[in-house]
């Protein structure tokens, strides 16, 4: 068994197993029971994680969740992610909500 990702929003961790086990992955939910909805405590250990049954799995299944991860960043407008936390913040946010980083927009290209 190998871990993939960890992130402290179950329903994303939730979501990206989906999408993972969809492409025919076996995978198992660690720190599944510890929390309900988003990790209060910013200690990655308890943070929700995809493990992957079969280690040769493993790049298949990071694959998929990044790219999953990626697509909901590039959803405009709606919310900025913090560079720090990860927490999602209204797009006009001047700090983070979670733990008051400086939140930048995205500069055009
Ligand atoms: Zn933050």
């Amino acid at each position: 068994m190998k871990e993939v990702r960890r992130h402290h929003e179950f329903i994303r961790v939730n979501h990206f197993r989906d999408l993972v086990e969809a492409a025919g992955i076996p995978t198992m939910m660690r720190n599944e029971h510890l929390v309900h909805g988003v990790v209060e405590i910013p200690i990655p250990e308890f943070y929700p994680n995809l493990c992957v049954m079969n280690d040769q799995d493993y790049k298949e299944a990071c694959s998929i969740f990044d790219q999953a991860l990626e697509a909901e960043k590039t959803h405009p407008g709606e919310e900025l992610p913090c560079p720090e936390c990860e927490e999602n913040n209204p797009a006009k946010s001047a700090e983070c909500v979670a733990c008051q980083t400086p939140l930048k927009s995205p500069k055009p290209c």
